[in-house]
């Protein structure tokens, strides 16, 4: 039951001119009127938890506790976050001016940058539609989002709660297909916000530069996990099979495949299947499923190929479709299932005798993943994958609790996407910087008019 596009192109533009008109007349640019913004929402979606838990319930199969410590509870963190630190984070900034400018007083300003556009994936619908909104609204923009039509419940969920807390003319929620996204792209909004898939990225990088407005990416990617010879085996296995187990695996950071050191595959991989048991409901049990048939089916193709090594797991029910968890040991680097971001509960193990190995391979057949995560005791060897690979965020002896600290800017590098938002990285995405330079009347130094040779040797002195 995807949504296709019901606003008509005409529509849509007449709600970016009402936006437009609306952030005109400045209200937004007031800081206790974001925070009242905010607010509205953080009290709106308490009001409508129910709604939202029974909306991403029967378009996801999330149950409403991973909801909240997945979606919901992100949400909360950052607008609370937003709320405590806004008033600090909005003030001008007083900066230094060089004697050369004497007289002159220097300051920054951010500003909101207008009416914005964000794009949201279907995996994690309320946490990639709100989380880059609270941004939007903290830094003082109106926004119009658009939620994925593949999870339409909870993309008309969000669109009645917003409804409630915004007037339109501050935030509207547009469903739709890829066409509704497309009409929307062929606006000339201020910033847009993208999250999904590298393809789309593409399309809607190519269409935001016939705007020339700044773009944000946030990609996937092949985000790898290391688990080195001294690692703590157990909480590894716990910590990676707990990552890979939410929402089915298709999650933009989940660890996409293992790199192990051979020394310790065996004790790994009997610790994953134990966790992997622990944590995964039965077929027969309410559980996350894949978000749709074509999904399922690419899924199924990678568990059936010989060239990837099943060896565990991936028992499935085609009906509701459903995957449990599967241990894969791919040949190499060159196996289907290392070619593509798997995005379903599909976990190949490959191995490395030494970490640089590992390392190199990332770089070569994997680079620029969105998340990496290295388990290790050695400060050498996290340092090796944290600091010799290039990648968005990640954790060290964890995988996904990065994106949960709104102090961490969250987003890719290349591949997998560019521009961070969490927290104040957020704040400032969505911000233009404004810098002011205020010079005095009172006085007006007859140097800087002159070009002859004799005021050269003054500005040598001042300026270098
Ligand atoms: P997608 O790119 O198919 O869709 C994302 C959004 O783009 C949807 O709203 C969709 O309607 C719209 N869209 C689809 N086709 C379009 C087109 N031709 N033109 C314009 N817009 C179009 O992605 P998805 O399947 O919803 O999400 C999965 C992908 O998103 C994965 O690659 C995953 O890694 C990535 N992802 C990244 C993050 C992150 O934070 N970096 C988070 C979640 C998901």
């Amino acid at each position: 039951m995807a949504r296709e596009s019901l606003e008509t192109v005409e529509d849509l533009r007449t709600l970016f001119e009402r936006q437009k008109a609306f952030f005109q007349k400045g209200a937004t640019r007031d800081v206790s009127y974001r925070m009242e913004g905010l607010r509205r929402l953080q009290e709106t979606l308490r009001r409508h938890e129910e709604l939202l838990g029974k909306a991403l319930e029967e378009d996801l199969g999330k149950s409403f506790t991973e909801a909240y410590l997945t979606e919901l509870g992100i949400v909360y963190v950052e607008i609370s976050h937003a709320l405590q630190r806004l008033p600090r984070w909005a003030r001008p900034r007083t900066v230094g001016t060089p004697l050369f400018l004497w007289g002159g007083k220097s300051s920054i300003l951010p500003v909101p940058k207008g009416t914005v556009l964000i794009i949201a994936p279907w995996n994690y619908p309320v946490q990639l539609t709100l989380v880059p909104l609270v941004a939007a609204l903290a830094a003082g923009n109106t926004a119009v989002v658009k939620p994925s039509e593949l999870a339409p419940r909870t993309a008309a969920a969000l669109k009645t709660i917003l409804r409630k807390a915004f007037p339109e003319e501050w935030v509207a929620v547009v469903e739709g297909d890829a066409q509704t996204a497309q009409n929307l792209l062929d606006l000339p909004f201020d910033h847009f916000f993208f999250t999904g898939s590298q393809r789309v990225g593409r399309i809607v990088m190519e269409k935001a530069a016939r705007h020339l407005a700044p773009v944000t990416l946030e990609l996937g990617g092949k985000s790898p996990a290391i688990v080195h010879r001294d690692a703590r085996l157990e909480v590894a296995a716990r910590r990676i099979a707990w990552g890979k187990s939410m929402n089915a695996g298709q999650t933009c950071v989940a660890p996409d495949y293992l790199l192990v050191d051979e020394g310790v595959v065996e004790p790994l991989v009997e610790a994953l299947k134990k966790e992997f048991r622990n944590l995964t409901p039965s077929l027969e049990e309410p559980g996350p499923r894949i978000i749709n048939e074509a999904h399922f089916q690419r899924l199924k193709r990678h568990l059936e190929d010989p060239e990837n090594g099943l060896f565990w797991g991936g028992e499935h029910d085609e009906e509701r479709l459903r995957i449990q968890p599967a241990l894969l040991r791919p040949r190499s680097f060159e196996s289907p299932v290392m070619q593509e971001e798997i995005f379903g509960p599909l976990l190949p193990i490959l191995t490395y005798r030494e970490p640089e190995e590992a390392r190199d391979a990332v770089l070569t057949y994997a680079p620029y993943p969105l998340a990496l995560y290295v388990f290790s005791e050695s400060p050498a060897v996290q340092k090796l994958f944290v600091e010799g690979v290039p990648f968005g965020g990640g954790a060290v002896n964890d995988t996904l609790v990065h994106l949960a600290n709104p102090e961490l800017p969250f987003g890719g590098i290349r591949h997998s996407g560019f521009g961070a938002y969490h927290g104040e990285a957020g704040f400032w995405l969505f911000s233009h910087v404004k810098s002011i330079l205020e010079q005095s009347t009172s006085f007006d130094l007859p140097l800087r008019y002159r070009r002859d040779r004799r005021v050269l040797r003054w500005f040598r002195r001042f300026m270098r």
